[in-house]
């Protein structure tokens, strides 16, 4: 197959809930078409998946890449509609073979409490089941079932502070290139692991720490485990959602496939 033809976009936000002020277009920072790809190349997290498809020769179908990187508050429905509007335009346009996103994951809006559970669903809507899309996401992000059930692959940084956004966008970038190459698509698994923990705690010690070694370790030891991304902050410790089997029933499944 033929170098896969990659439409790219960017939307991200962290939402503080709190924050009553609303984040206008006004607060992002903005770049379109082709400037979007030039003006991130040398980005972190965008850059990172930018580098990874023009070394694997790929065309890059550019969009939108907006970003605010202070939190702030719910996004305008205004302002999240003008940033969506040229990604769901180029996505019905065609003319590209799979989809790369670039999210934080906890943003939220006027009308959305998930958005990229939102932007996500309108470009499945848009492309159908077929099209790989893949998302990179910062590990602060509050993770969906349906919004991971859309995605082929989803994937996140693994530390906080966070010194490694371009090797996330680089890791997002790789995997899409493989699944387009193989035509395979990875086999995710969700499990709510029961813990509380603040959203500035550091991945360097006490549980997270652990829980990341032991995660990595893991991926050292099994070619066939891809990834292993831990969002330990979510919106509600009440979830119902999630299935919150033990770890060895789900290793014991994993197994059995
Ligand atoms: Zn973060």
């Amino acid at each position: 197959m033929n170098a896969p033809m990659i439409l790219v976009a960017q939307i991200f936000q962290e939402t503080n809930g709190l924050n009553s002020v609303p984040t206008e277009l006004s607060a992002f920072q903005i770049e379109v078409g082709q400037e979007m790809i030039d003006r991130n190349r040398s980005a972190d997290s965008l850059g990172g998946m930018i580098r990874t498809a023009e070394a694997a020769r790929c065309k890059l179908v550019s969009t939108v890449a907006a970003r605010r990187t202070s939190p702030g508050g719910r996004v305008s429905n205004q302002a999240f509609e003008a940033i969506l509007a040229p990604i769901t335009n180029a996505a019905s346009n065609g003319h590209f073979d799979a989809i790369v996103l670039d999210l934080h994951g906890c943003m939220q809006t006027a009308s959305h409490d998930n958005s990229e559970e939102e932007v996500v669903l309108r470009l499945r809507d848009i492309v159908g089941p077929e099209v790989n899309i893949v998302a990179g996401f910062d590990l602060h992000g509050h993770m969906t079932t349906k919004l991971l059930q859309n995605l082929t692959f989803a994937t996140s940084y693994k530390t906080n502070p966070h010194p490694d956004p371009a090797a996330t966008g680089e890791r997002a970038m790789r995997m899409l290139l493989e699944i387009c190459a193989t035509g395979e698509r990875p086999t995710d698994v969700v499990v709510g692991v029961p813990m509380l923990t603040r959203g500035n705690d550091e991945t360097s010690s006490g549980f997270l720490a652990e829980i990341h070694r032991l995660a990595a370790e893991r991926l050292e030891r099994d070619s066939n485990l891809l990834d292993a991304s831990i969002f330990n902050v979510q919106r509600s410790s009440t979830r119902k959602t999630w299935d919150k089997r033990s770890l060895s029933t789900v290793e014991e499944e994993l197994r059995q496939r």
